[in-house]
């Protein structure tokens, strides 16, 4: 498959990936949805507009909107047809689109030109914990060796539900959080600007059609509740997490923030990467028991930038693939009570580590707690996040010859408010 669009073997973009997202071409204009290719953006609403976007659902307004959740509300039939019509029209071999240079004008935006929105209405936000190495990690740090992995750990996925308000698209610049906290030397709590910024590296997926309250999506369907995946940073400030997340979890020290990259990458654009997971150290209980291959092989890698440093610097390299708990699983834990899930949820993996140092996907992992600080190539050095630091995360799948790519989520970090 080749595309008369000229892009580089190296792209994020080919005709292969076509991820969805929502953009404005310019800064005043009006919101809609399009998709990635090469250096380009093509306008799905102009293609709907001229009637070039054929399919079986009955809505005719499906891309001239400020979010993709009507679209990927549809059958999953539906996302199929619109991707094969749109490899079609960008096909090198195809002249309707190709050589109607009017429409080319209209249809294609330099991405360098268009502002990108969150491209979900995201209603709610549940965030798992599905890294073995990651949660063994922490828990080591916060409970000791003895009590790192808690006893239900094996035994389902561990999730907690986040907030869905705070939620930004990459590019937006994240204000350092405030709080409570207790230093280990302190006898009383304090109050003050988080001083152990943190990112976590996670990938999310966006829920196309849920299920009705009271019923169950299994784990052999869940996939075809799955439209597609972004690049998570679930940022978290350690020492408010550290002193308040005992006994309910998670709280202030992580909803403050968290950003996701602008491109929805369909898993049909990532089934030529399915492989397998980590190996189970014992079968689950049946409704988590799944066949086949349900882990995917992306690549993942976090790099620091800040002023002054003549580029990016390279702090980890994950993969998707080392999570134990898969998608389906997580989505049939998430369901079996009888839990409803709803267009444009949000279900993010949890913090990915694989079992070398230069994988693990925090900086609380990456410098133990600040104990072995990463030493930076200019001198510095850094043990969890400063001000004026930027965090980038990238993540793309390696082909033959092509990249199937999401493109990057940044986030630069600004002081705390007076
Ligand atoms: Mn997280």
């Amino acid at each position: 498959m080749k595309s008369f669009i000229q892009y580089s073997a190296d792209t994020h973009f080919p005709i292969q990936n076509l991820p969805y997202g929502i953009f404005k071409p310019k800064p005043d204009g009006m919101p809609r949805a399009g998709v990635a290719i090469g250096d380009f953006i093509l306008d799905l609403s102009v293609l709907e507009d001229k009637g070039m976007l054929k399919n079986s659902s009955s809505e005719k307004n499906l891309f001239n909107r400020s979010s993709l959740n009507l679209f990927m509300s549809r059958d999953k039939n539906v996302w199929k047809e619109i991707r094969s019509r749109l490899q079609s029209l960008l096909d090198e071999n195809n002249p309707e689109l190709r050589d109607n240079k009017e429409l080319r004008q209209e249809a294609f935006i330099p991405m360098s030109d268009a502002i990108m929105c969150k491209p979900v209405e995201i209603g709610d936000y549940t965030d798992f914990y599905s890294s073995r190495e990651h949660a063994t990690n922490v828990g080591i740090m916060f409970r000791g060796k003895e009590n790192a992995l808690m006893p239900n750990w094996l035994h389902l996925p561990v999730g907690y539900h986040g907030r869905s308000s705070s939620i930004v698209i990459s590019g937006t610049d994240i204000i350092r959080p405030k709080g409570q906290m207790k230093p280990a030397d302190a006898e009383t709590p304090v109050f003050g600007a988080s001083k152990l910024m943190d990112f976590e590296l996670e990938m999310g997926f966006f829920i196309g059609k849920g299920n009705e309250l009271g019923t169950s999506i299994s784990v052999e369907e869940a996939e075809e509740h799955i439209f597609g995946m972004v690049i998570v940073n679930d940022w978290s400030a350690r020492d408010i997490q550290a002193w308040e997340y005992v006994p309910l979890g998670p709280f202030l020290g992580k909803n403050f923030a968290t950003s996701i990259s602008p491109w929805v990458v369909t898993l049909d654009a990532l089934e030529p990467f399915r492989c397998s997971g980590p190996k189970p150290e014992f079968e689950p209980l049946p409704y988590l028991r799944s066949k086949g291959n349900k882990a995917f092989d992306i690549k993942l890698d976090v790099f620091i930038e800040a002023h002054g440093w003549p580029e990016p610097y390279k702090v980890s390299h994950s993969n998707f693939k080392f999570l134990y708990w898969s998608m389906a699983q997580q989505l049939a834990h998430h369901t079996v009570n009888g839990c409803n899930i709803q267009t444009g949820d949000l279900l993010a993996s949890g913090t990915i580590s694989g079992d070398t140092k230069e994988s693990r996907g925090s900086m609380l992992e990456l410098t133990w707690r600040g104990a072995e600080p990463i030493k930076l190539p200019n001198g510095e050095e850094r043990k969890f996040i400063n001000d004026g630091d930027t965090v980038i995360m990238s993540a793309y799948c390696e082909g033959d010859g092509y990249k199937i790519g999401f493109g990057e989520v940044s986030g630069k970090i600004l002081p705390a408010k007076q």
